[in-house]
C-alpha cells in the first residue's frame, strides 16, 4: 500500500469515557501511524464527531445548524489528534472544505498531495462541508480524490457481521464481502451515501477493531484479522 485513508470514530477517541478525549487511546493510534509514515506509506485522516455531537439526534434546533456543530466536532477531533501525532514526531496538516482562520487550510487535492509527498500525515476535517452528510461520506470522498489504495475503517467490532455482534450472540463475521452485498443486505459498514460512493468508486475498505493490539499497522502489513469489503 502506498496511500492509505484511516477512519476513526469519534467514539474511538473517547475510549470508555465515551465523551471527550482519551489521551492513551490516541497515543496509541499516533505510535501506530508513525511507524507507518517511517516506512513511507502516506496516510490521510478522517475522524468523526461523536465524541462531542450527532446533527441527527439533537433536538429542537435546526438540522443544518445542529450538523454544523458536528462539523466542528470534527475540527477539535483533528486538532487534538493532530497535536499528539506532532508529539509523537509527526509532521501534520489539517485541511477542512471550510475557512477554519488560522486552524486549518482549505482543502484541495493539491494541497493534500503536496502534504503527502511532503511525508506528513493530512486530516481531513469539517466532514464534506454539508449538512445531512457524515463524515463516512467524507472519508469515501477523500479516499477517491486522493486516490487511496484502501479505507482502512477502525471499528469498535473487529469486521462486518451478518448481524449486530453485541446483541446477536449467534452473529457471523465475513472474512470478506463486497460492497454490493453490504448495500444490498443494509449492513451499515458505513451509511448508504458512502456505502454507493465506494461501490461506484471501486474503494475497496478494511474493516478491523481499533482496540486489537497493533491493529492498524497489521492491517496495512497485511496480517489482517478483520474484514475485507471487495469492490
Ligand atoms: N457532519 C455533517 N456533514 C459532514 C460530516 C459530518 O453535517 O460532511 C455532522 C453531522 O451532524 C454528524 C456530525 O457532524 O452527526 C459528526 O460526524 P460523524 O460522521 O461522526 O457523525 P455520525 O455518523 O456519528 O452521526
Amino acid at each position: 500500500m502506498k496511500r492509505v485513508l484511516l477512519k476513526l470514530s469519534g467514539e474511538a477517541l473517547a475510549g470508555d469515557k465515551k465523551t471527550g478525549f482519551d489521551e492513551a487511546t490516541v497515543i496509541k493510534v499516533a505510535k501506530q501511524v508513525k511507524s507507518l509514515i517511517d516506512e513511507g506509506i502516506q496516510v490521510g485522516i478522517v475522524i468523526g464527531g461523536g465524541n462531542f455531537w450527532r446533527g441527527r439526534t439533537s433536538e429542537n434546533i435546526d438540522r443544518t445548524k445542529a450538523d454544523q456543530i458536528g462539523m466542528l466536532a470534527t475540527v477539535m477531533n483533528c486538532i487534538y489528534v493532530s497535536e499528539i501525532f506532532r508529539a509523537t514526531g509527526m509532521m501534520t496538516q489539517i485541511l477542512t472544505p471550510f475557512e477554519c482562520g488560522a486552524f486549518s487550510k482549505l482543502f484541495t487535492k493539491d494541497r493534500a498531495m503536496k502534504y503527502f509527498e511532503k511525508n506528513m500525515v493530512v486530516f481531513f476535517a469539517g466532514g464534506i462541508g454539508h449538512p445531512y452528510f457524515s463524515t463516512d461520506t467524507a472519508t469515501v470522498l477523500r479516499a477517491v480524490e486522493i486516490e487511496a489504495d484502501y479505507i482502512l475503517l477502525a471499528k469498535a467490532v473487529d469486521g462486518v457481521y451478518d448481524s449486530d455482534p453485541k446483541s446477536n450472540p449467534n452473529a457471523v463475521k465475513y472474512n470478506e464481502i463486497s460492497i454490493q452485498e453490504v448495500i444490498d443486505k443494509k449492513l451499515a459498514v458505513v451509511d448508504m451515501t458512502a456505502s454507493i460512493m465506494c461501490m461506484e468508486n471501486k474503494i475497496p475498505m478494511l474493516v478491523f477493531a481499533l482496540g486489537e493490539e497493533n491493529s492498524i499497522v497489521n492491517t496495512v502489513k497485511g496480517n489482517f484479522n478483520g474484514t475485507k469489503v471487495t469492490v
